[in-house]
């Protein structure tokens, strides 16, 4: 398994970047999470458009599918181009009906996914846990099989991360806020809370995501620190982990 961030700021990209976006390959499967805003265009300096797979979707804040509508154009002219019929489809839960509506066009269809039971897709088995966040929003507990990544998407702290993300090798945690703050209401997660998080669960690897545009973020892995002994990093564009 092959993870490469494509974004990782939360709300609006910093110059320059992208908001949430993460690549997953395995053998010839890429499949991409969540489409943030700025995200089709860093995505472009990795892999073909075309290269894509599927695409799955933890919520419809617009830092999470903002480039969903120009990911439909880029499939639609490069389908015309190297005349495929292929489409794209685009995983998404279905509790926000004009927004899942919004995935299927030309060369895109929009597939629910049900988030009580298991999703195949490619080598990639998905498993569902609603977070807490504003709008319905799901994490994600993805493996090939050998190695697994835990994507917290958007959300508030809550114990039932512990059980969902129990041993995985990476954690992608929603890292909006410094350990000071409260992220609470707004619905994502401090430093803090990620890091007990992958304390918990024991998990391979901590990488802080969604990040805040003020302070130093550096600053984030120095507090998550102290609550988790493992491997912490902090999310940049372009960043890739290897597992096998
Ligand atoms: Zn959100």
């Amino acid at each position: 398994m092959k993870i490469t961030i494509v974004g990782c700021w939360g709300g609006y990209p910093a110059p320059g970047g992208a908001t949430s976006a993460y690549m997953l390959e395995k053998d010839d499967f890429t499949l991409l999470i969540d489409a943030g805003s700025g995200s089709l265009s860093k995505l472009q300096n990795m892999r073909h458009v075309m290269d894509l797979d599927a695409v799955i979707l933890s919520h419809y804040h617009h830092d999470h599918v903002a480039d969903i509508g120009v990911l439909q154009y880029a499939w639609l002219v490069q389908s015309y181009i190297h005349e495929s019929n292929e489409i794209l489809p685009i995983y998404g839960h279905t509790e926000d009906k004009e927004g899942f509506k919004s995935l299927t066009h030309k060369k895109t269809e929009g597939v629910a996914y049900e988030p009580s039971e298991t999703l195949e897709t490619g080598p990639f088995s998905i498993t569902f846990l609603k977070t807490e966040h504003p709008v319905p929003c799901y994490g994600m507990r993805i493996t090939d099989g050998r190695t697994t990544l835990v994507y917290t998407a958007d959300t508030a702290f809550k114990e039932e991360w512990y059980e969902f993300a129990k041993d995985a090798d990476f954690l992608i945690a929603d890292c909006n806020f410094y350990e000071d703050q409260d992220g609470s209401s707004a619905g994502h997660m401090t430093s803090k809370e990620g890091a007990v998080i992958a304390d918990k669960a024991n998990v391979g690897k901590l990488i802080l995501s969604h990040l805040p545009q003020y302070r130093d973020n550096n600053d984030l892995v120095k507090e998550a620190e102290q609550y988790f002994d493992g491997s912490i990093e902090l999310a940049a564009e372009g960043l890739v982990w290897e597992k096998s």
